[in-house]
């Protein structure tokens, strides 16, 4: 009898211990999925970011991490424009500096 209520505690241990590694799992499949497929992640609550990147010898064109362009006034940022979201995948825009 107490043999079965420790076998089942050890059960119970076990199986809280498998969950925990669930949501490790599955968080690291979200995260990967956002990299690499953000627009497929809809069950992810997360929040994406999203890097802009000036382009190269423009002053106003910049690429979206998300894989796509934007133009700003001349020599507007994000940041000076205000845009806090990305307007085409809704992730938090942060600046990629100039290297
Ligand atoms: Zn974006």
């Amino acid at each position: 009898m107490s043999g079965d209520m420790a076998n089942m505690a050890d059960k119970l241990e076990e199986m809280e211990s498998e969950i925990e590694n669930l949501h490790i799992e599955n968080d690291t499949l979200c995260l990967r999925l956002q990299n690499q497929q953000p627009e497929k992640c809809t069950a992810c609550q997360a929040p994406k970011s999203c890097t802009w990147e000036k382009q190269e010898k423009s002053n106003r064109w910049w690429k979206t991490g998300c894989g796509n362009t934007w133009m700003l006034d001349d020599w507007s940022t994000p940041i000076t424009d205000g845009i806090i979201f990305c307007p085409v995948c809704g992730g938090t825009v942060t600046v990629k500096l100039q290297s």
